[in-house]
């Protein structure tokens, strides 16, 4: 069996892209990963999807997104990609092979898949410090996304763990609900821009804790605060807080891309630069490898910014495929 598209990854950019090929009629295979959904499984209240003038739950919305794939003839399976081949066609001449080639991706189940396009929408896992109750209580105080939880710290004082732009820009964002916001990091030096960090500074609900390494999250039931420890005296010390925010970093799942197609020095998936405007805006450097949502965009980060591109990849493999019978 040869699909003419498989999408590695089942967060909003994967299924939307599996809708997209779906209705096109194309044979579509879905791996779901070790986090089947995504990230939007690991939250509770999604306000900022459109047409949800309520809000849905995270993991409802992705449920829906799965529904809505499999109504349409998408197959979705639970594996993890390990590794994808592309191996050329024969007898085709040295400028069609490349086009004309398919894909082998292997699955950790031991169960390969082969295909004549690929998407990847394997998403990028926010950086944790690796601490036990950090773990405990992730939902219960500790996010690693103010865009997407900031509004329920309202009134409330938390705590932004970093010192580069996404702190800087988490913590000015969290400003606007909470009553206190602590920017809390290791050195007393910032890799954070200067405006950015001009701008955390002016705020006046914004304070700094630096030389401070995060020892423990406390808290049982909820976040009540931190145990730090000063990277210059080991001194410790308890901090009160109803938040923290993690913003150390984010990294992609694409280790297992590495040497089939172009990632850049963090590891994100490089997309083609259109040179008109009517270029593939989702095309890797390997023809019919297409890419989308978090693994490629370590800007945005939204699951709407996915899903949008989750379409646009999937329109790109549809016109990719109909050039390859022309
Ligand atoms: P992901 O959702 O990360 O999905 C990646 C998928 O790839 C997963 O299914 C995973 O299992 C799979 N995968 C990874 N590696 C492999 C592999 N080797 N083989 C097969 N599959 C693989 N955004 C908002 O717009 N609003 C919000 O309210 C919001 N809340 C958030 C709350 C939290 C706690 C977090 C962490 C993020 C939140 N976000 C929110 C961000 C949003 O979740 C992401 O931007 C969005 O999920 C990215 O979608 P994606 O499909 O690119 O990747
Ligand atoms: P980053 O620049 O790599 O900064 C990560 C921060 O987390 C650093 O201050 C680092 O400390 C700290 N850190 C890392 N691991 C830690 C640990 N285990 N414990 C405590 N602290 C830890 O990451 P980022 O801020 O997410 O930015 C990523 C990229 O996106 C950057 O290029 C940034 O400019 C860009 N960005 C741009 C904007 C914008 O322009 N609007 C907004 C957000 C991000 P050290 O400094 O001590 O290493």
């Amino acid at each position: 069996m040869v699909y003419d598209v498989i999408i590695i990854g089942s967060g909003p950019a994967g299924y939307t892209a599996a809708l997209y090929t779906s209705r096109a009629f194309l044979k579509t295979l879905v791996l779901s990963g070790v986090e089947p959904g995504g990230q939007l499984t690991t939250t509770t209240d999604v306000d900022n999807f459109p047409g949800f003038p309520k809000g849905i739950l995270g993991p409802q919305l992705v449920a829906d997104m799965k529904a809505q794939v499999e109504r349409f003839g998408a197959e979705v399976v639970t594996d993890t990609a390990t590794q994808v081949k592309s191996q050329n066609a024969k007898g085709k001449s040295e400028s069609q092979k490349e086009k004309a080639g398919t894909f082998v991706v292997w699955g950790s189940s031991g169960s390969d898949f082969e295909a004549k396009t690929v998407i990847i929408a394997t998403g990028a896992s926010a950086m944790y410090l690796g601490l036990p109750t950090e773990e405990k209580l992730r939902g219960k105080g500790v996010s690693a996304c103010a865009t997407c939880d900031g509004f329920f710290f309202r009134g409330k004082e938390v705590v932004v763990i970093g010192g580069g732009d996404t702190a800087m820009e988490e913590a000015t964002f969290l400003s606007k609900f909470a009553t206190k916001v602590t920017i809390v990091h290791r050195r007393d030096e910032f890799r954070a821009s200067a405006i950015m960090l001009e701008r955390a500074k002016k705020d006046p609900k914004i304070t700094f804790l630096t030389n401070k390494i995060v020892e423990e999250i406390l808290g049982v039931a909820a976040v009540t605060g931190l145990r730090l420890k000063d990277a210059k005296t080991g001194e410790l010390m308890e901090y009160p807080t109803q938040g923290v925010f993690l913003a150390i970093g984010h990294k992609p799942n694409t280790e297992f891309l590495k040497g089939l197609v172009d990632l850049d020095p963090k590891g994100y998936v490089m997309v083609k630069r259109p040179v008109t405007a009517l270029d593939p805006q989702t095309e890797t450097n390997v023809s019919g490898v297409f890419a989308a949502g978090d693994c490629v965009d370590p800007r945005y980060r939204q699951a709407i910014v996915a899903a949008g591109q989750g379409c646009m990849a999937a329109m790109d493999a549809q016109k990719f495929l109909e050039e390859l019978e022309h």
